[in-house]
């Protein structure tokens, strides 16, 4: 009977020992695709911010080029006006093309200070997305190491986690159905998947609430199948106090 119990609690135990290892490799697979996931939002972001100063540069760019031509046209303009200006019959027409001349001067001036504007947008929206463009290659590289990772854990895991589960078919068999469905279900209970724990120090090893020293001889005496009183998980052995 009692070596019953104790072997029923190694049993249990194995198997815990794989699910934990099954749940780590689960839990740290569980991140890495969704750290992957933010990363790549995160660069889209960037990215979308990128293009736009792009777009908002190369329009800027294009109001440049068109005040340059606008001003290029006036000069011509003037010329033409101070080579009619020669041929003027009367006063009148002399400060009628003189008029036009000087609303030409205008123009250019309006050209040049919306040219001037323009430069120092593009500066302003140069340093601006430095930064940005600065985010972007280092997020970049963070992207290229994560799937990097993950493609080392997922190809490392997966014989491992294909072994491990081989071994909890053949720990599992070796536990009757109505015990092994009690450790199902504590395990599905519970938030750190532990349903088989050690009482250590005085405590138990799942919930930390202390166990008292008859229960915690119980316990080492394995002639029962004993689960802690606060949180339900199966107590199996107890870990000496090392002094
Ligand atoms: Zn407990």
């Amino acid at each position: 009977m009692e070596s019953t119990v104790a072997s029923k609690l190694e049993a249990l135990s194995k198997l815990q020992s794989i699910d934990s290892q099954l749940d780590e490799i689960r839990r740290v697979r569980g991140d890495l695709p969704e750290e992957v996931q933010d990363l790549e939002d995160e660069i889209e972001g960037y990215e979308v911010r990128v293009r736009k100063f792009d777009d908002e540069v190369a329009n800027l760019n294009d109001s440049i080029g068109q005040r340059k031509q606008a001003i290029k046209d006036s000069e011509s303009l003037i010329r033409k006006y101070e080579e009619q200006q020669q041929n003027v019959r009367n006063n009148r027409e002399y400060d009628a093309i003189t008029k036009e001349v000087e609303l030409q001067k205008l123009e250019i001036q309006i050209s040049e200070k919306k040219i001037k504007e323009a430069h120092y947008q593009i500066d302003q929206k140069k340093s601006e997305i430095e930064g940005t463009k600065h985010r972007l290659e280092e997020r970049r590289k963070d992207l290229e190491n994560k799937r990097k990772e993950l493609d080392l854990i997922v190809g490392e895991s997966e014989e491992e986690e294909k072994a491990l589960e081989k071994d909890r078919d053949k720990a599992a068999a070796n536990i009757e159905d109505r015990l092994l469905s009690a450790y199902s279900r504590i395990r599905k209970n519970v938030r750190n998947g532990l349903a088989v724990v050690p009482v250590k120090r005085d405590a138990c090893g799942g919930c930390f609430n202390t166990v008292p020293p008859q229960r915690q001889a119980d316990i080492a005496a394995q002639k029962k199948v004993i689960v802690c009183e606060h949180c339900g998980r199966i107590l199996a052995g107890v870990e000496q106090r090392v002094y």
